[in-house]
């Protein structure tokens, strides 16, 4: 544990090397934007912490910017259709988020008169937030001195400390490190500030340690080995995951169908196909609700396989394809129109391999 006069040191040098050098950010609201009377919109905040969960802020932008643009408020978001807030979430991945983002504005709504909570308890009572995400919009929005704690940061406080105990057994004790290092002043700040020096200098493969505001506190840097931290317990294996897709064509057209709300890729737009189970199906047609309504199809035929990774697990879908005069009912899309359709990653893949615009 570092002494109080080093701690208010480290402090003091990660706010001034944030108000030098952190990042600008489209919804971030800067130390010189305050200076000018600027607030930070919870809402925006809100949208953006949610949406650059699990990926990288380039890839999120556009979509936080297209939200914004939609819906410019949590009320609009509210009162949008769900089929639309879902189809333009496809792309980002991890659509329960996005069931989440719905149901919380609805919420923010119904009970809170469109306002967002103020308290880190508060928000963390609201569907999709969890600890790391009512955290940090307590400290940016209403600069609540929380304990701000994301991969970057537990990558900094194991360096700063030279934790031994691996990740993830190490969480608790990273946080509690954390904890006694967050600034009670300009909270909102500080957080950012460290996580940003997690994103920019004290970064996974290569630390630039010369240019970093915490190295005469750092540990690992003394001992010349700040990459050997955080420890991590080996990877386990991911179970495999199998099921097929049908690429059923009419024509110039293709039928689509809707996920079932619950579950991965919940009320997404997808191929129809099988359920996903530890063993490839013994009988994709008679496994596949939609071919129910299918009389005997002429010969459809394998026609590849496309691999996905999803966060616990591999998944392999084969890919059957057959054409079609019959007219059975369901979502028939012009196939020119795909490009155009929300539909995941997983499924653009399968259509790739079978030579379809995406
Ligand atoms: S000195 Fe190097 S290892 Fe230590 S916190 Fe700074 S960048 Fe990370």
């Amino acid at each position: 544990m570092k002494s109080s006069t080093d701690i208010r040191k480290m402090r003091d040098n990660l706010l001034a090397w944030y108000d030098a050098q952190g990042r600008t950010l489209p919804w971030r609201v800067r130390p010189e934007d305050r200076a000018r009377g600027i607030t930070p919109d919870p809402y925006a905040i809100w949208l953006s912490e949610i949406m650059s969960q699990q990926t990288t802020i380039p890839h999120a932008t556009p979509y936080w910017e297209k939200f914004l643009a939609e819906f410019p408020t949590v009320i609009d978001l509210a009162n949008a259709d769900r089929e639309q807030v879902m189809a333009m979430w496809a792309g980002l991945g991890y659509y329960a988020r996005a069931r989440n983002l719905y149901k919380c504005a609805q919420i923010v709504r119904d009970e809170f008169g469109g306002v967002f909570p103020q308290s880190e308890s508060e928000l963390l009572k609201l569907p999709g937030i969890g600890p790391y995400t009512a955290a940090t919009i307590a400290a940016i929005c209403f600069d609540e001195a929380t304990n701000i704690v994301d991969g970057n940061v537990e990558r900094v406080i194991s360096r700063i400390f030279r934790v031994q105990n691996p990740l993830p057994k190490a969480k608790n004790e990273l946080r509690d490190l954390a904890r006694a290092l967050a600034s009670p002043k300009r909270a909102g700040d500080y957080g950012q500030a460290l996580m940003d020096l997690g994103a920019t200098v004290c970064t996974p493969t290569s630390p630039k340690c010369k240019a970093c505001p915490w190295q005469t506190f750092c540990a690992a840097f003394k001992a010349g080995d700040p990459t050997d931290f955080p420890k991590k317990m080996p990877k386990k294996k991911q179970p495999i995951r199998y099921g097929a897709v049908f690429i059923l064509l009419r024509g110039e057209e293709i039928l689509l169908e809707r996920r079932p709300d619950t579950g991965l890729l919940g009320g997404m737009t997808g191929l129809p196909g099988t359920e996903w189970a530890s063993k490839p199906p013994k009988d994709p047609f008679a496994a596949a609700p939609a071919m129910r309504n299918w009389e005997k199809l002429d010969g459809p035929e394998k026609d590849g396989r496309v691999k996905h990774v999803f966060t616990h697990f591999e998944l392999r879908l084969d890919i059957y394809r057959a054409e079609t005069a019959q007219k059975p009912d369901g979502h028939w899309v012009a196939v020119a129109t795909l490009p155009d359709q929300a539909v995941p990653t997983a499924y653009k893949k399968a259509l790739r391999a079978a030579g379809l615009p995406t």
